[in-house]
């Protein structure tokens, strides 16, 4: 019944408890070129305990594996010995022993992969949902995309980065046992065969690796590019696709693509290079093998060398370099995964400002009294006071209004209300709380908020309504009551589903006004002390208007309300006017705007 079933199984304590520290952020782009062979043990760190926590699938992944090496080392003598055999009957026996053996080695190292592939994939996933959780517990600034965030590649991290995070868990998980295991199995057996050709295949290797260690280096950096130039177009998407009717009525669809070729067009170069060199290495390894290959069987041969010992070392060369060449693309995978995994951490390593007191007070009930004291706010050190020592003192149950030039820090006072920002000086009490020792889910709870611009999710018009109670069980006899007051019962019942009726990504499928009818009912539904409707009613036609006014004015009795309009009907509603203008309030009498003194509220936004 819950539309987030998996959430309910997910203990999220336990999911944050797993912290993130130690974590510094580089711009990666912008390091220079070098060649070092260290690891930085920063982004292991960070997924180090992710990984951890899927023991168990590793554990026996790693058991397959060495299963799977040890029937492969039992192979390589007996294929070795079977150019000696003779007789028909032990060659099949022989035969039949390799065949089995190899069956087993098969089916080990397929499990060992899934096996792995499984903890991968886990980890993965509860990285993701414990980023997606700190996401969203940061500051709304970061949202709002000050300090030069870009908001419009978060999605790209979670989702893609985070996949490739998977193939960087696999390559490590893969290396640390299964590819070290075969390594040193082979390298005892090409001792055991021939020290001295041992001696000379370590040389050509130890050559091999620093060769592609200097290849993978140029490799991180230029898939680091090719990453940073997909996030730029994934950005652009998020931000094109859902303004498509705008895009439209602007004739506007060849410039667009025009804008996304050039993005996309960024990022072809940058993967090519990227695929051209992830390919060139391999190569490169498997060039060196042949010749050192050639070179042993060539000097053996003349050497007049034991053949059998000589195909079981060559042999145990070849599966030698199987693990080398995974190691070096676990190397690889992790230099290029870094960059992936400090971007994806990036995102939720950092602190809140609006943080609670260790010692939060929680509040069962509110009456509603609302007190600003020279509250200072400005969103940036260099940009200019928004509120500049703003008083205000609204009593609990009255009503206020608010009015304003647009741009004058309406719905920024609203923003510091529910504590979305601190201010820069000064307090905000509700009820002789200072809101900053009020736990955030009391202010958030007492405070309802209907905002501007209607949010709202796919999903039927109970879930939009009853969106505190998602997870839990949506109340719907309090959905229609909600939607009752909020004039929006009316058009609800028209709908082919009534209040099933599904109302599209953002709540598209609904014009404007009865969108804010179902956001001002979901603001309803949880029973504010205090409620706030910034603009709310500002895409309502005269008489919804109206009618939600009159709602209104019954809900007004027992709570306090903040209302931000432009109508001077609406304003009246309210017992004392506002005027927020240049970082202060100056209360306008009743009388001057009864008397509709046409001059002095032009300059205050309202229609009359
Ligand atoms: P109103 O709701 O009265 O129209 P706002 O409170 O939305 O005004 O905005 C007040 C001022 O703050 C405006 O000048 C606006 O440009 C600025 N502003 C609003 N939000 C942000 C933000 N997130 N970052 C920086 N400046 C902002
Ligand atoms: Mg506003």
């Amino acid at each position: 019944s819950s539309p987030f079933p998996q959430f309910k199984s997910l203990n999220p304590n336990r999911l944050t408890s797993i912290t993130i520290r130690n974590h510094h952020h580089h711009h990666h782009h912008l390091k220079p070129l070098k060649c070092s062979l260290t690891l930085s043990p920063n982004s292991i760190n960070l997924i180090k305990p992710y990984i951890q926590s899927e023991w168990q699938p590793i554990l026996n992944g790693w058991i397959c594996s060495a299963v799977s090496v040890y029937s492969l080392s039992r192979i390589i003598p007996r294929v070795g010995r079977l150019s000696t055999v003779t007789n028909v009957v032990r060659l099949r026996n022989e035969g039949y022993v390799i065949g089995v053996l190899f069956l087993v080695r098969l089916v080990c190292s397929y499990f060992q992969q899934c096996l792995l592939w499984e903890a991968s994939i886990r980890a993965v996933y509860k990285i993701r949902v414990c980023v997606f959780e700190r996401v969203l517990k940061r500051d709304l600034g970061f949202f709002e995309g000050g300090c030069g965030n870009d908001v419009g590649d978060v999605a790209y991290r979670i989702t893609a980065e985070a996949s490739d995070v998977a193939d960087t868990i696999y390559a490590l998980l893969n290396t640390v046992v299964p590819s070290s295991l075969q390594l040193f199995t082979m390298a005892t057996q090409m001792v055991v065969i021939s020290p001295v050709l041992s001696l000379v295949s370590a040389m050509a290797i130890s050559l091999m690796a620093l060769v592609s260690a200097r290849f993978g280096e140029e490799l991180r950096e230029i898939s680091n590019k090719a990453n940073l130039s997909i996030a730029a177009v994934s950005a652009y998407l998020n931000e094109v696709l859902p303004a498509v009717l705008f895009v439209k009525a602007n004739n506007a669809e060849y410039n667009e693509c025009m804008r996304f070729k050039r993005l996309a067009h960024d990022d072809l170069y940058k993967r090519l290079n990227k695929k051209r060199m992830k390919t060139l290495v391999p190569i490169i390894v498997q060039l060196t093998l042949s010749a050192v290959l050639l070179a042993i069987f060539l000097g053996s041969s003349v050497a007049g060398s034991d053949f059998s010992r000589v195909i079981s070392f060559i042999t145990s060369l070849v599966l030698l370099i199987e693990p080398i060449q995974d190691v070096g693309k676990a190397y690889n995978e992790l230099k290029q995964g870094e960059p992936a995994i400090e971007r994806l951490f990036q995102l939720s390593s950092f602190e809140p400002k609006v943080i609670e007191k260790i010692n939060e007070v929680h509040v069962e009930s509110v009456a509603g009294e609302v007190k600003f004291c020279k509250v200072s706010f400005g969103y940036g050190d260099t940009t200019p006071l928004v509120l500049n020592k703003l008083d205000l003192h609204i009593k609990a149950g009255e009503t206020v209004a608010l009015v304003g030039p647009s741009g004058g820090g309406k719905t920024t006072l609203v923003k510091l209300l529910l504590r979305l920002y601190d201010p820069l000086s000064g307090h905000i009490l509700v009820d002789s709380h200072d809101i900053q020792s009020l736990s955030l889910e009391t202010l958030r709870t007492h405070v309802g908020l209907v905002t501007q611009d209607t949010t709202l999710f796919s999903g039927t018009i109970a879930e939009n309504i009853g969106y505190r109670d998602m997870l839990t069980k949506i109340d719907l006899e309090k959905v229609k009551q909600t939607a009752q007051i909020a004039n929006a019962a009316k058009f609800i019942e028209t709908l082919s589903e009534g209040y099933a009726t599904n109302i599209g990504p953002r709540g598209s499928l609904l014009s404007g006004g009865q969108r804010q009818r179902l956001a001002i009912a979901r603001a309803l539904y949880q029973n504010p002390s205090i409620l706030v409707l910034d603009e709310a009613t500002s895409a309502l036609d005269t008489r919804s208007e109206m009618l939600v006014r009159q709602a209104l004015q019954r809900l007004m009795k027992d709570r306090t309300v903040i209302v931000i309009a432009h109508r001077l009907e609406t304003v009246l509603m309210a017992e004392r006017v506002f005027l927020l203008k240049d970082g202060k309030l100056q209360e306008i009498s009743r009388s001057a705007l009864e008397d509709g003194q046409r001059d002095s509220l032009a300059s205050s936004g309202l229609v009359i």
